[in-house]
């Protein structure tokens, strides 16, 4: 705790309070999280866990920086995104009526995307995919060079884990997987139906599953296609709005993996201008 100083705080999540911090030796700024976690096993399992998390290594993925025990508190230091979530672009665009392109949306998704082959990768569900999980880390106008982030991941899962906190970790439904609201074994296709309510929400600027109840919502969910189940217009392309399809199969089994997503032509080119826009950045611009 000493290498750091406390700024700002940000807020308080469902699991702890948020603040800005600044590395006293390196003088960078980044994000705590602090979790209180009251029983002592529960703690080292949860850190355990927390450090697992720093094998996560992508421009796509909020990098998590640090993690101790500090008094009775999980502490996680991880990369500080100054650009908000997509919870609010989302909802700076809908107020200002500009629906995003589709290659805007797709440059996001794709990054959403590349984030999640990477942390399926290293053998984690990050289980809680949503718009107020990914972050925008540089240019929040969603110009080429703009890089978004996932972020929050495993923790939820890192919690449930040790028992702890578990009830308190489970966020919105809205982007839940059929088989994880009904509690039944999940996988790495529960991410790819969250990934696919984001991609609805970026194209349309409202989310793909919404009622007026909980018992509405679930119902909605596990009705599978039908009145109120979300489809992509014939404002998109065609093959978009396959590849949507697929992402909100009802059965697991029948969502495509992250792996396969990557693969199709327009998610594909979406990641080529991406990566791009990560090297434009990179090197000094040309005189
Ligand atoms: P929640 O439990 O609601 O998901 P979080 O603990 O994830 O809350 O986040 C609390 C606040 O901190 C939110 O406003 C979120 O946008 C912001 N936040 C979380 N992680 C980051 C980050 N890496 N960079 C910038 N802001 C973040
Ligand atoms: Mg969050």
């Amino acid at each position: 705790m000493e290498a750091y100083v406390e700024l700002q705080t940000i807020g308080r999540g469902s699991q702890g309070t948020v603040c800005t911090v600044r590395h006293v030796a390196e003088g960078a700024i980044y994000l705590m999280k602090r979790i209180h976690v009251v029983e002592h096993q529960a703690r080292r399992a949860a850190l355990r866990e927390a450090q697992y998390l720093q094998l996560l290594q992508h421009t796509a993925v909020v990098a998590y920086r640090d993690c101790f025990i500090h008094e009775d508190s999980l502490c996680i230091v991880m990369e500080y995104c100054a650009g908000g979530d997509l919870e609010q672009w989302v909802a700076r665009k809908r107020k200002e009526r500009k629906k995003p392109s589709e290659t805007t949306a797709l440059r996001i998704f794709a990054q959403a995307c590349m984030a999640l082959e990477h942390v399926h990768a290293h053998r984690v569900v990050h289980r809680d995919v949503k718009t107020s999980n990914l972050f925008v880390a540089r240019a929040a106008d969603m110009s080429a060079s703009s890089v978004v982030k996932l972020g929050d991941f495993g923790i939820s899962r890192v919690l449930g884990a040790t028992g702890d906190l578990a009830a308190t970790a489970v966020g919105t439904p809205c982007y839940m997987a059929p088989e994880l609201l009904d509690e039944r074994p999940y996988d790495y296709k529960a991410d790819v139906w969250s990934a696919g309510c984001v991609l609805f929400e970026l194209l349309n600027l409202k989310r793909a599953f919404e009622a007026r109840s909980m018992p509405a919502l679930v119902r909605l969910v596990m009705r599978g296609r039908g009145i109120g189940f979300p489809v992509l217009d014939g404002a998109f392309s065609t093959d978009l709005r396959r590849l949507f399809a697929t992402l909100l199969s009802p059965k697991p089994r029948d969502r495509p993996d992250i792996v396969e997503i990557l693969q199709a032509p327009v998610v594909a080119a979406a990641c080529d201008r991406v990566r791009d826009g990560y090297a434009g950045e990179a090197s000094p611009p040309p005189d």
